[in-house]
């Protein structure tokens, strides 16, 4: 029987990368997958990849750095389905030391990565609250507990998704709400190929080698290996398992 049939999951950023093999292997599992884009067009194809395989999702935009948008996808939701999984997986990256970094930049960053896992959770909480039922599962990065060079406002907004996940956890454990989060290293999403491209267009290639030697176990992670972990932490499975943060991350932190 399927893991998660008749659960319904929310992924924030579920049009691409980590999102998207997220969103697919809970259809694939049974839920009903909510996927929440900024980018529209993303979101409708990664419907239509779940409808293919007779899977049962809906694509929805919305700016999860703007709270009113989010309480009203939540109140629209809401009408039809009780959302048991939240995924806050939608993030973005800005490269630069603190010197390079505009407050404009922190902003930015701010308002999506901080601000975006605030509103999802302020908004479901306490219907999941409610119904005395929920996992939360945000995206943290090896950069919330040991930074990343050159990565100055990427690395202090990680850092906030890890304490909001323990402060989380620690509030709601007698809610029947579990709150946990991993810290992925380098993976190879759109994210890197598109980086590549932008700022290496000549050298593509060897910069990706590169980029994949400079890890301790010699290559970037898989999306796949991303959101089997992540998939795990959602079932029913890791019952005991909140509060907690799981390196992902090819020996990075450690080794
Ligand atoms: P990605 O860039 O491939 O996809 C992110 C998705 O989020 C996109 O579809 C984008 O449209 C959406 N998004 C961006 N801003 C949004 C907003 N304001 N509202 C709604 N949607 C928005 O990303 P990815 O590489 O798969 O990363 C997913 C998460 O994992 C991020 O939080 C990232 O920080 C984290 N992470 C990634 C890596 C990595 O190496 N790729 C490593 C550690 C952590």
């Amino acid at each position: 029987s399927k893991k998660f049939a008749g659960k319904v999951a929310l992924v924030t950023g579920g049009g691409s990368g980590i999102g998207l093999s997220t969103c697919l292997k809970l259809a694939e599992q049974g839920a009903h997958v909510l996927i929440v884009d900024l980018d529209l067009a993303a979101a409708q194809n990664a419907q239509d990849l779940i409808s293919k395989q007779n899977g049962e999702a809906t694509a929805i935009q919305c700016n999860i750095a703007n709270g009113k948008q989010v309480n009203d996808v939540v109140a629209q939701i809401q009408q039809n389905y009780n959302v048991d999984i939240l995924i806050n997986n939608a993030g973005i990256a800005h490269v630069g030391n603190i010197e390079n970094t505009s407050e404009d930049d922190l902003d930015r960053l701010y308002n999506v990565n901080i601000k975006g896992v605030y509103n999802f959770m302020s908004a479901l909480i306490p219907l999941m609250k409610e119904r005395k039922n929920g996992v939360i599962l945000n995206l943290a990065s090896v950069a919330s507990s040991v930074g990343i060079a050159d990565r100055f406002a990427y690395s202090m907004t990680k850092g906030a998704v890890l304490t909001m996940t323990y402060s989380v956890a620690k509030d709601y454990i007698n809610d029947g709400i579990r709150c946990n989060c991993i810290a992925p290293g380098r993976v190879h999403t759109p994210f890197v190929d598109n980086f590549l491209e932008k700022n290496y267009p000549d050298n593509k290639a060897q910069m990706f080698e590169n980029l994949s030697k400079s890890q301790p176990i010699g290559r970037m992670g898989k999306v796949e290996e991303i959101s089997a972990l992540i998939v795990y932490l959602c079932s029913d499975e890791a019952a005991f398992i909140t509060g907690s943060n799981f390196p992902i991350d090819g020996g990075f932190v450690t080794l």
